[in-house]
């Protein structure tokens, strides 16, 4: 398994996959298609059945049922974009043999070194084979270290069909890194009981709770006159920006706060006599809290509208997404089989809520409950993301577990 895993991976990261908010089709890049076309082209020679690729790129394919028993038909999905805060563009993936567990360079003539002083995870891959990058761009772990895992799990059950279970259903998807991912994603089609993403981090994570999200942003109009003719007459909408800033409690930010903790984020603060815009986002596990902090908000902006008039005080409040733990917890036992399936494996499940969002954040509330499992990936979005290919093998075990568990409990 351990080299059919590597020669699909690689061979998928060298596609430059990086999708582009600025673009208004789906998938919003090129690059995204030509992989999209390469894995449908796959999904037939392995095997799979029903394999489609609809309008805005969405993959679909089928493993038929092998059992008699009526067993629930599950979903997995993977993204093929890669993330915007780096380039992906020429990857050129480094395996490192039985890593010593010492500093790996990454690239000897730009000096780029991977340590485990700044990266203390790496003591754990001891022995392991390594995936990094040649220190110039990202790897895209995230996620084609899902897509090979969902693929190479299919690969191994056509090629074992003494292992009995239910209809799978897999599907790759662009656009995640722009949180698009499932906009268009036809649930109707999917036709799965439930899903699973294959989109975590390091081995044994399993998510099932996430941010509920929300966007907003405050315009400040002020008025500008001569400096030296201003007083009473000039209105500075910066300090007044800053004033309704201060109004939030500073504790309640991303630098202050983890685990279960929400808060405000200032995403950018541009302005300046005359005009000034504050964009942050919202987030919290906890749904009341969530749309208590909608409401503090609200209440200072009505506070200055007051002060300053309607006009000039502007808010837009929108939701991005919820928490799926609403949605999954209903249907708890899809987390404890996966649970279960990590521990058969010897795989020590860690159980987190995300402080940010999945895509399964949005099919869950699509009608699709979809926690979410480990790549086997690390720091992700960047040059020092690598992989364990060993953890990669866990990773593609684990959906097979699952599968099997499915039809055993059916
Ligand atoms: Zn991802």
């Amino acid at each position: 398994m351990k080299n059919e895993l590597i020669e699909r991976f690689t061979s998928y990261v060298k596609v430059d996959t990086q999708s582009d908010e600025n673009s208004e089709t789906c998938p919003s890049t090129e690059g995204q298609w030509t992989l999209l076309h390469m894995l449908v082209d796959e999904l037939k020679t392995i095997g799979m059945e029903e394999v489609t690729i609809d309008e805005n790129g969405y993959v679909m394919a089928t493993l038929p049922s092998n059992t008699e028993k009526d067993v629930p038909t599950i979903g997995f999905l993977a993204h093929v974009d890669t993330a915007t805060d780096f380039t992906g563009t020429n990857v050129n993936p480094q395996i490192v043999e039985n890593y010593d567990g010492g500093e790996i360079k990454l690239n000897e003539a730009l000096k780029v070194v991977m340590s485990p002083t700044d990266f203390p995870s790496l003591k754990e891959y001891k022995g392991h084979t390594l995936i990094t990058t040649d220190g110039t761009t990202l790897l895209g772990a995230d996620n084609k270290a899902g897509v090979t895992e969902i693929m190479t799990a299919m690969a191994y059950l056509i090629k074992h069909p003494e292992i009995k279970h239910g209809k799978v259903r897999v599907a790759f998807t662009p656009d995640e890194e722009i949180g698009r991912g499932p906009h268009k994603f036809d649930v109707a089609a999917f036709q799965a009981n439930h899903a699973y993403t294959v989109d975590g981090g390091p081995l044994g994570e399993l998510e099932y709770e996430s941010f509920n999200a929300a966007s907003a942003k405050i315009t400040v109009k002020g008025t500008n006159i001569h400096p030296g003719s201003a007083k009473d007459k000039m209105v500075n909408s910066m300090k007044i920006a800053m004033d309704l800033h201060s109004k939030l409690p500073a504790q309640e930010a991303p630098e202050h706060t983890d685990g279960y903790e929400g808060f405000y984020h200032l995403l950018s603060f541009n302005g300046d006599v005359e005009l000034t815009k504050l964009n942050y986002i919202i987030r919290d596990h906890n749904k009341e809290i969530f749309q208590a902090r909608k409401t503090t908000i609200e209440n200072i902006v009505n506070e200055f509208k007051g002060q300053y008039g309607s006009d000039n005080i502007l808010l837009e409040l929108n939701d991005q997404y919820y928490n799926m733990g609403e949605k999954i917890k209903p249907v708890m036992e899809i987390v404890d089989i996966a649970q279960e399936a990590m521990e058969s494996l010897d795989i020590k499940p860690i159980i987190k809520p995300i402080r940010g969002g999945t895509d399964g954040s949005q099919l869950s509330y699509m009608g699709l409950p979809t926690p979410n499992i480990f790549t086997g990936g690390e720091n992700f979005h960047g040059k020092y993301e690598f992989i364990s290919v060993d953890n990669m093998i866990k990773a593609t075990q684990t959906v097979i577990e699952i599968i099997k568990l499915t039809e055993q409990k059916a």
